[in-house]
């Protein structure tokens, strides 16, 4: 087996509730980060250090790799690749999302779930808050798409890329299969499950895809790799993917059961009133978090011909769940 090259974890500051972002520097040849974090004076400033303190200068990265485009993982991208004229490798879909379109789209997903103006005028302003953080990936210099499955080769890694949405349309794994080890960026944290963000697709004809049933198979996808280490975007290392995984799909599999009974308890309840009575959000972010989840688990139950949705009314039962127990 080669050596592994030295893989550094440099948690950065974000200004969202998740807190720090895990950005990895690979000491090798071309000198690579994995994710940037986001672009504020206060991250870049530190991550300047932090390679200062390497007898490294942002202007010597080469190569950036993005796990996926949100912004606390990808926002600074553009601004790295302009000052040291690096490569930024990326999923097409990442570089694809515009924050003022999918304002938009949210917005109106967020009306025709039943929110209310005074709620939807507080959610623009934290979408906005974002999306002062980050520059979007289009048009950003040195751009270049990987695809599904392709090898990268990276300071004597061979990193396969595994296309793995749920969370975000344009997620990337990369797994080094030889150090059995995987960047799994937000698909498996430490603590916590990632949120199941709505994808949006103009050309769909709700206008998203279903995120929960992508993320499922991105747990397959993630689980047939082994007992492998995983390199997560927040917190700190897995030491058995298959397990998070698991984990994972056991918890989303609890929360559909029981996104199900409260639709039960509270018959042609909207989706919007479904989110505060479930997740009791404290403010405009964590609403949106609330109702992304809501949202998902919603999708899923209707693609399991468990409910129907209808924009602008309430959730519609089609089986009880006395009856889907015997199903199971
Ligand atoms: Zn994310």
């Amino acid at each position: 087996m080669r050596d592994l090259p030295g893989i550094e974890k440099i948690p950065l500051p974000t200004p969202f509730p998740v807190g720090r972002v895990n950005v990895y520097l690979l000491r090798g040849d071309p000198l690579t980060l994995i994710d940037t974090g986001v672009a504020s004076s206060r991250s870049l400033d530190e991550l300047a250090g932090q390679l200062a303190a390497r007898s490294l200068d942002l202007r010597d990265i080469e190569v950036i790799v993005l796990t996926h485009g949100h912004y606390d993982h990808a926002g600074a991208a553009p601004e790295i690749a302009r000052l040291s004229g690096a490569v930024i490798h990326c999923h097409e879909a990442a570089a694809r999302s515009r924050s003022g379109q999918e304002k938009a789209a949210f917005s109106r997903l967020l009306r025709d779930s039943g929110a209310p103006e005074r709620v939807l005028a507080g959610f623009e302003k934290a979408m906005s808050f974002g999306a002062s953080f980050g520059e979007p990936l289009a048009g950003a210099p040195g751009l270049r798409f990987i695809q599904d499955g392709q090898m990268i080769r990276l300071c004597g890694m061979d990193l396969l890329a595994l296309h793995t949405p749920g969370h975000s349309p344009g997620h990337l794994c990369l797994a080094d299969q030889e150090h059995q080890l995987v960047f799994c960026g937000d698909l498996l944290l430490q603590d916590i499950t990632p949120n199941p963000l709505p994808h949006f697709d103009p050309g769909r004809s709700r206008g998203r895809v279903p995120s929960l049933p992508l993320y499922l198979g991105s747990l397959d996808r993630i689980e047939a790799l082994g007992s492998v280490k995983g390199l997560t975007g927040h917190g700190g290392d897995l030491e058995d993917t298959a397990v998070v995984a698991r984990r994972n799909r056991e918890h989303v599999s609890q929360r559909a059961t029981r996104v199900l009974a409260a639709c039960h308890e509270n018959p042609g309840v909207t989706p919007f009133a479904l989110a505060l009575g479930l997740f009791r959000p404290r403010d405009p972010g964590d609403l949106a978090l609330a109702f992304s989840e809501t949202i998902a688990y919603l999708d899923l139950l209707e693609e399991q011909q468990r409910i129907k949705l209808r924009p602008g009314a309430g959730v519609e039962l089609l089986a009880g769940p006395s009856k889907l127990g015997r199903a199971q």
